[in-house]
């Protein structure tokens, strides 16, 4: 049976929150990111789906193009899905993408074009889980709702000394009732949430050493009083990545390089990439792939390693850059799959390549 996870010392969170405020609200605290400008429920929501996996400078350039060509949840509920892959391109977890759309048209048909206040019918939105309804929630309406994210988890275990895992799912909801208790449910709850995240991103570090002289806690904090730092949070090991070996061609005709859909399901679904085969293929075994498919190359060139890290697959990369000097009829894919034909300009606006396959554009056109 689970046991119940115990979180000592709670009495302390109370406390937390005005230092915490008015650290956050100090002039050089207060990052300036586009998306806490005058931020609407969609801005809000579409950031947080951003920023799920990626750094927030990463996503700046990312998330301006996005709201230039979708303004509002009723364009993006209704754009072209390669419109929204290509907007997407280079920021990867593509399911992001496809969910916020997913989720455009049900707000479009459910809740009259508008995001819904309440807790449950945001969490029955594709791709919206309980932090992400939590941040919404708290920056667009001042619902108490504490967004439970690695660094809201880091700090208040520092804070109370606690030593229940972080990796484990009880006890992220359990710091989320215990926080929840405490929230300001007004326009300071958006502001709280936002607290935890620039103080675990700048100050409450995850690796190294914590910057506790600099932090507002500091008086509080049970773990910096014991010198628990660098030993709290404890987290599980997650399991190792899956190691996959895939060899990749580029494909080369008439100033075109093949490109190939993958499949509507599963990994990178329904986005392009060069063809691939499993394993790792050395040139003789590319010259009987070849034979086999009777194709002719007039220049066959071996390419760098590349490895490319999903959350839990590792591809490791083997590229041949293939010149064919015959016409092929398009059958060559491993899954029999037609391929397309894309000169350098159409690769760049028209078909959505996952970055895992940029490592090899650059040997392309040359
Ligand atoms: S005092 Fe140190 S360990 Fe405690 S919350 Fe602040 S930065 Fe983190």
């Amino acid at each position: 049976m689970k046991q119940d996870i115990h979180l000592p010392h709670t009495n302390i969170l109370p406390a937390i929150i005005k230092p915490l405020l008015t650290w956050y609200h100090g002039q050089s605290n207060d990052r300036q990111l586009p998306w806490r400008l005058a931020p609407t429920p969609y801005h809000t929501w579409l950031s947080e789906i951003m920023l799920q996996q990626t750094r927030a400078s990463a996503v700046i350039p990312y998330y301006e193009r996005f709201l230039a060509a979708l303004p509002d949840i009723a364009s993006l509920a209704n754009c072209e899905d390669e419109q929204l892959m290509k907007l997407w391109q280079g920021l990867g977890y593509y399911s992001r993408a496809r969910n916020l759309k997913k989720a455009a048209i049900v707000i479009q048909q459910q809740h009259h074009g508008e995001l819904p206040q309440d807790f449950t019918a945001l969490l029955a939105l594709p791709g919206i889980g309980r932090y992400t309804a939590s941040a919404i929630g708290a920056i667009s309406w001042g619902k108490p709702w504490p967004a439970v994210d690695g660094n809201i988890l880091r700090v208040t275990m520092r804070v109370l000394a606690a030593d229940a895992d972080i990796a484990a799912i009880r006890t992220k909801t359990t710091v989320e009732q215990a926080l929840a208790s405490y929230y300001p449910a007004d326009s300071a709850a958006g502001d709280l949430n936002q607290a935890f995240m620039d103080l675990g991103a700048s100050i409450c570090l995850p690796h190294g050493a914590p910057h506790c002289p600099r932090c507002p806690l500091r008086q509080l904090c049970l773990a910096h009083d014991q010198g628990k730092e660098q030993l709290l949070p404890i987290k599980a090991a997650k399991k190792a990545r899956r190691i996959e070996q895939r060899t990749v061609l580029l494909l080369v005709q008439n100033h075109a390089v093949a490109l190939h859909q993958r499949p509507a399901k599963g990994l990178l679904a329904g986005l392009w990439e060069f063809p691939n085969l499993a394993g790792r293929l050395d040139q003789s075994a590319i010259k009987a792939w070849l034979e086999e498919h009777k194709l002719t190359a007039t220049r066959l060139e071996a390419l760098p390693p590349a490895r490319h890290i999903f959350s839990h697959i590792e591809w490791q990369l083997t590229g041949w850059r293939i010149e064919l000097g015959t016409e092929t009829d398009g059958s060559i894919a491993e899954t029999n799959s037609q391929l397309v034909w894309a000169a350098r300009d159409e690769l760049a606006e028209r078909y959505s390549l996952p970055s895992a396959f940029h490592y090899y554009l650059p040997n392309i056109f040359c």
